[in-house]
């Protein structure tokens, strides 16, 4: 057959997970958590159900939802998100991400991706014609070398990736950061998505920057969240998008024909879920435990870590077991150990190998102990 995309393969998240059930492995892999939600967003799906909520959700999503991302948003970020105009329900923020790069990029178009990166972005870009810029992270501290991105930055430049807090370095942009960036795009036209879905999942009680804080970018910024990290529900598909009014209605002509709307009863559990500000709130200091609790474990191996600001990923260089490369070293790991985690070079556009494999360390505390256990025995 005659392929669109010869060079697209299956994602590593699909790889390593069939692998890990292939050899019965700890999937310290894929992220997503291994422990169930909070039993009161169970029951609420289940009466959003049982109560006929089950045909199609408005296109934008449902009010009660988008209301209380509006509210949140001037609560945290002080800017206020209109629910009817600037705020979509959506699939997933995979769905969100994809939707806003279709909803801009033309054939042609340069579009820059801060290296290591989330692996949807640059096949998504591709796929609509543009072409990927990428700009590496510097090594090993995952700053932004903001020479770099100014000589990057050209007319022909149509829309910047950012993903605060970083996936999967577990970086986290500050405020400077910020402010370099609006700096450095001012007089240009180029359109920004910023990847928060980790906004929630902050330590050492660094704050999260929300692109929200610069309303000067509002009407040419996508930012996009996941219900799927709040809730622990990463099946549940759920997420959503903010932009300006204008930015927006053009999201929304590729939403409607795309995916119409999201799942109703979800839509309304979560909802109901958030009401309790505790059940996010608490989110920072439950993963901050694990993550304190994995790396200590991980202490007393020859892996070098690499400092987790936020998310739930921990990474570390494996060179003092190995010279092989990271994708052979993770799937040794994943086979004779029995842990199965992601290799780094799955995040860059070619194939450059630093030596890193990515923990995510979103698990039951017995999970976490026996993965430890076998990576103490290397
Ligand atoms: N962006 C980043 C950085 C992610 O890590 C993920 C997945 N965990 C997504 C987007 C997609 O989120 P969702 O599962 O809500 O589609
Ligand atoms: N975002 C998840 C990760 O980084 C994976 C999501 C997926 O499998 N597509 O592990």
């Amino acid at each position: 057959m005659n392929s669109k995309l010869p060079h697209l393969e299956t994602t590593i998240f699909t790889v390593m997970s069939k692998l890990a059930n292939q050899h019965q492995a700890i999937n310290l892999a894929q992220g997503f958590p291994d422990f169930d939600p909070h039993s009161s967003l169970i029951e609420s799906l289940n009466y959003y159900s049982y109560q006929n909520y089950n045909q199609y959700a408005p296109m934008i999503g449902v009010e009660k939802l988008r209301n209380f991302i509006s509210e949140k948003t001037e609560r945290f970020h002080h800017t206020i998100y209109h629910p009817e105009q600037e705020i979509t329900i959506t699939n997933g923020a995979s769905q969100a991400i994809f939707t806003a790069i279709a909803a801009v990029i033309e054939k042609g178009d340069e579009v820059i991706i801060f290296e290591p990166a989330y692996d949807l972005y640059k096949p998504a870009v591709e796929m609509f014609g543009g072409i990927v810029k990428p700009i590496q992270l510097t090594y090993p501290d995952y700053n932004i070398d903001y020479e770099s991105l100014k000589s990057k930055v050209t007319s022909q430049t149509k829309l910047i990736i950012f993903n605060n807090p970083n996936n999967p370095s577990g970086k986290i942009f500050k405020a400077e950061d910020l402010v370099q960036i609006e700096a450095i795009l001012k007089d240009k036209n180029c359109y920004i998505i910023s990847d928060e879905v980790y906004e929630h999942m902050t330590f050492d009680a660094y704050e999260h920057q929300s692109f929200a804080r610069i309303p000067s970018l509002k009407d040419r910024t996508f930012i996009t969240a996941s219900f799927g990290k709040l809730c622990h529900v990463t099946g549940w598909k759920v997420g959503y998008v903010l932009a300006g009014k204008e930015l927006m209605n053009e999201f929304r002509k590729v939403h409607q024909y795309n995916v119409f709307s999201v799942h109703t009863p979800s839509q309304y559990a979560i909802a109901d879920y958030l009401d309790d500000e505790n059940n996010y709130l608490e989110l920072n200091n439950f993963f901050q435990e694990k993550r304190d609790y994995f790396t200590k474990g991980l202490s007393s191996t020859k892996f070098e870590l690499i400092p987790a600001e936020g998310t739930y990923f921990v990474s570390a260089s494996f060179k003092n077991y190995s010279e092989l490369s990271d994708r052979e070293f993770a799937k040794k790991l994943t086979i004779e150990n029995k842990v199965a985690t992601i290799p780094f070079s799955a995040f860059y556009h070619d194939t450059f190998d630093e030596k890193v494999i990515r923990f995510c360390f979103a698990k039951q505390k017995e999970t976490l102990d026996s993965a430890l256990e076998k990576l103490n025995k290397l």
